[in-house]
């Protein structure tokens, strides 16, 4: 007997030729959350995975697994021998250990040359629990616990269907440059693309001693935190103070949100250029500060080549901030540390930013740009969180 966890996928099923590839990466991904025990094997069975638990908490697996996209649903199981007289010992076992009023066995034959049909199988057992078991009785349509069966190459025994978060293994789309501050949005947008199938690496704009290390050290927390539905994570903190001062020194006030935005989305696309990666991924969201209106959007993308994912466009902050909650990152992300956007906020910022006028700006500070952010890409500090 073996203690298992069954892994359904759903969408990825669907993707006709990319169909393998998507569970390759699947099992690759469930691998890399459960790095740290050992003796644990994951392998492709008929349309699932089935983890080998063996020796450890399967409890523990369970709460590692369920944060991989691309699962659908997960079941603890037993995983027997094809043998009635053992299927019969293990399920009277299960029932006495659970506490119900009324349940139904669902077993399913994928095995034809198993002497009993689906219906036979289910009826038998249902015969079985009711021997051993006193005060108990079946409902086919809302019972307390519903006994699962499959027959297949072996047999599985599970009573449990876990939802999975659903979405795409990620990686299957590519990677995303995703720039992290500490707030509560970013973690969001990034958790959201990883969602559907990219693998972000972090960046973050520091500008030490404007902002701690405190400030860092949560940003590192964060990508911690959606590490765990991604596995690992590569984090660049880009040193900023340098660019952001010259900004300051140089430029309108009511323009510098906007040029320090510009800045970021170019350095963000020289860290691309140099990973590889397809796109960039905010955390912006409509109208919720001066800077995400759609025409501050249009000057702070201009800069980019890549396209630009913003997954909350269109979400209240209320919703966010639910989000946030749900994956984790919400406590962390209120801790009370300084963000170097907020430190240089002008008291008016501009909210329809006119290009022209901001390219203008930019031409104070066209000769030492360049080498700014050359500097900053190469002297930015990489983390593998
Ligand atoms: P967040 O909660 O993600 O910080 P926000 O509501 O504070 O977002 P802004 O400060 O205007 O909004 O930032 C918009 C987006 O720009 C952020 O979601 C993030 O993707 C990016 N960004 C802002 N500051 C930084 C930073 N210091 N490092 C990396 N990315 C940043
Ligand atoms: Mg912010």
């Amino acid at each position: 007997m073996k203690q298992v966890i069954l892994v359904r996928y759903g969408e990825i099923a669907l993707k006709g030729l990319n169909r393998n590839y998507f569970i390759d990466l699947l099992v690759r991904n469930i691998k890399e959350v459960l790095k740290q025990f050992s003796n644990i094997k994951v392998k492709k069975v008929q349309g699932r995975i089935i983890v080998e638990v063996n020796e450890n908490s399967i409890e523990e697996i369970i709460e590692k697994v369920q944060k991989v996209f691309g699962i659908v649903s997960l079941s603890p199981a037993i995983l027997i021998e094809k043998d009635l007289e053992l299927i019969e010992e293990k399920i009277s076992e299960r029932a006495l250990k659970r506490d119900f009023k009324s349940f139904r066995v669902s077993a399913r034959r994928g095995d034809k040359k198993f002497p009993m049909n689906s219906q036979e199988l289910s009826t038998h057992l249902g015969g079985i629990i009711l021997k051993n078991k006193d005060n108990i009785k079946v409902d086919l349509h809302n019972p307390d616990i519903n006994f699962f069966v499959e027959v297949r190459e072996d047999v599985y025994i599970y009573d449990e269907v876990i939802n999975g978060l659903g979405g795409m293994p990620v990686g299957c789309s590519g990677r995303t440059a995703l720039l992290l501050s500490g707030g509560i949005d970013s973690p969001v947008a990034g958790y959201m693309m990883a969602k559907r199938g990219l693998q972000p690496v972090a960046i973050y704009f520091h500008a030490f001693p404007y902002t701690s290390d405190r400030a860092k050290e949560k940003v590192i927390k964060l990508a911690e935190i959606i590490a765990q539905y991604i596995g690992k994570i590569k984090l660049y903190v880009v040193p900023f103070t340098d660019l952001q001062l010259k900004i300051i020194e140089k430029c309108p006030e009511k323009q510098i949100t906007i040029l320090i935005r510009r800045y970021m989305s170019r350095i963000a696309e020289e860290i691309a250029k140099k990973e590889g990666l397809g796109s960039l991924t905010t955390g912006e969201s409509l109208g919720q500060v001066a800077s995400q209106t759609q025409e501050s959007m249009l000057v702070t993308g201009e800069v980019a080549h890549l396209p630009i994912f913003r997954p909350l466009i269109g979400l209240d902050k209320l919703e966010i901030i639910r989000m946030a909650e749900k994956i984790g990152t919400y406590e962390t992300s209120i801790l009370p540390y300084e963000d170097c956007c907020t430190i240089f906020v002008p008291k008016h910022p501009e909210t329809k930013p006119k290009l022209e006028r901001i390219k203008e700006s930019e031409k104070a500070l066209e000769e030492e740009a360049p080498q700014l952010i050359k500097e900053a890409v190469e002297n930015s500090e990489i983390i593998i969180v």
